[in-house]
């Protein structure tokens, strides 16, 4: 019995809302809030024709702290579901630690001026959600989010130290564009267009991007050609699990989708900073996304599957051991069950189980914790009867 405040109204945010509306014993009352109201009006009515489920929805810019406190206090919910952008995150922490509320996120913050991708500023809320008594749970989508419960998973159940951690991440799908990003195309292409980085014997190795790459195989999809990335899971495993001697993350990219990035970099349609165009600030990448698909539609004609995991070595009983665990999640399953393709569905089914996790008190404390901090057993549980199951591999050939 537990009130939720879902913030973002994008793809994601649409399987929130879904998912959420299907656990409403859990959740008796539901706030979609977001910039536009008439985004999250739209979601409400496809849920409650889907479902049966009513929720309440809001405009709200979350950048206005003041007013997102006074929204906070309003509704007065155990728990926001933060899945509008990542440059949102401080302020939407700043209203909850005002308000009074529990926080849990997908990504990490970034400031609009630099692609960053560290957790440096939401750690240092550490100790304010511990003097306010309240929990924040931060990244807890499939990557970051699932890829840190399954690392933690592994190392519970498996072994004695867990040193080679590869994070594996395909996307089969095929959604009919020449090129669209699968989740925000701001934050996607500055993600992907950044350095690669991974970690190794204590430090982190830098390369150019998309320097490194090789196949690798796919469970029910094949091989693939996946190029080495930084992702930001990757800082918080590796202070959370000292044990790893390396740990990288690896992401599928299609030949069409590589051209295209390389030509909108090399136009400048990639940059961040702002510049003039006829008398008017804009940044190029904001305009960019006003003219690309957006992502929450991409689910009506996408076919073929997603498949993330994890290949992980390490020592059990003296001897060294490897292990997989992966879900692959079906882009025509997920739009039948949601409206959204399966790279929202992968982030917005592992958001609402942890607030679950939170409000059934298995994933509890004040402070701020990454996902990998908690018992991952029950989360797994509750993922697999959610529309994400996972599967396992012990010791065979998984060496990338
Ligand atoms: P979208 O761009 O589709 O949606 C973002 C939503 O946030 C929009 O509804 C937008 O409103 C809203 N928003 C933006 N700015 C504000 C603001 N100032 N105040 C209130 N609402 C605002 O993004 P996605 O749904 O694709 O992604 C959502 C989040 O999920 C992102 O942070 C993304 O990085 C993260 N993600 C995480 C993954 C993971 O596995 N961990 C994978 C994929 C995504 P408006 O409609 O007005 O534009």
């Amino acid at each position: 019995m537990a009130r939720l405040m879902i913030i973002g109204a994008g793809g994601v945010g649409t399987v929130v809302a879904h998912k959420a509306a299907r656990h409403s014993g859990n959740f008796t009352e539901i706030l979609l809030a977001s910039r536009t109201k008439e985004r999250c009006d739209a979601i409400a009515a496809a849920v409650e024709e889907k479902t049966g489920v009513r929720i309440a929805t809001a405009g709200v810019d979350a950048e206005d702290v003041p007013a997102l406190t006074a929204l906070l206090k309003d509704f007065s919910p155990d728990i926001v579901i933060n899945v509008a952008l990542p440059y949102q995150d401080l302020c939407i922490m700043d209203a909850c630690l005002a308000a009074g509320v529990n926080y849990l996120d997908t990504a990490n913050y970034e400031p609009r001026d630099e692609a960053k991708f560290e957790y440096k500023w939401q750690w240092a809320y550490k100790k304010k959600f511990e003097d306010a008594g309240l929990t924040a749970i931060l990244g807890c989508g499939f990557d970051p989010g699932v890829t840190g419960v399954f690392t933690a998973y592994a190392a519970k159940h498996y072994f004695d130290e867990i040193n080679y951690l590869d994070i594996i991440d395909c996307n089969a799908g095929d959604h009919g564009k020449a090129f669209a990003t699968n989740f925000n195309p701001e934050i996607n292409i500055r993600e992907v267009t950044q350095k690669g980085k991974y970690w190794e014997n204590g430090k982190w190795v830098y390369t150019e991007p998309h320097e490194i790459h090789q196949p690798v195989t796919y469970p029910n999809i094949g091989p693939k050609e996946s190029y080495l990335i930084y992702h930001e899971e990757l800082e918080s495993l590796v202070k959370n699990f000292p044990s790893l001697k390396r740990a990288r993350f690896w992401m599928t990219f299609g030949q069409e989708y590589l051209t295209h990035l390389r030509v909108i970099q090399n136009i400048g349609m990639a940059r961040i900073d702002p510049i003039i165009y006829k008398g008017i600030e804009i940044v190029p990448i904001q305009f960019l996304k006003a003219v690309l698909p957006d992502p929450g539609e991409l689910g009506e004609n996408y076919t073929g599957e997603t498949s993330i995991g994890c290949r992980i070595r390490g020592l059990a009983g003296g001897k060294e051991r490897g292990y997989y665990i992966w879900n692959n999640c079906s882009h025509e399953d997920a739009y039948k069950e949601t409206g959204a393709q399966g790279v929202s569905y992968t982030t917005g089914v592992p958001a609402v189980v942890g607030a679950l996790m939170f409000i059934q008190g298995k994933w509890k404390g004040p402070g701020v914790y990454n996902v990998e901090e908690f018992d991952p057993d029950p989360f797994l549980e509750q993922l697999a009867s959610d529309g994400l199951p996972w599967h396992e591999e012990h010791d065979g050939d998984l060496e990338l």
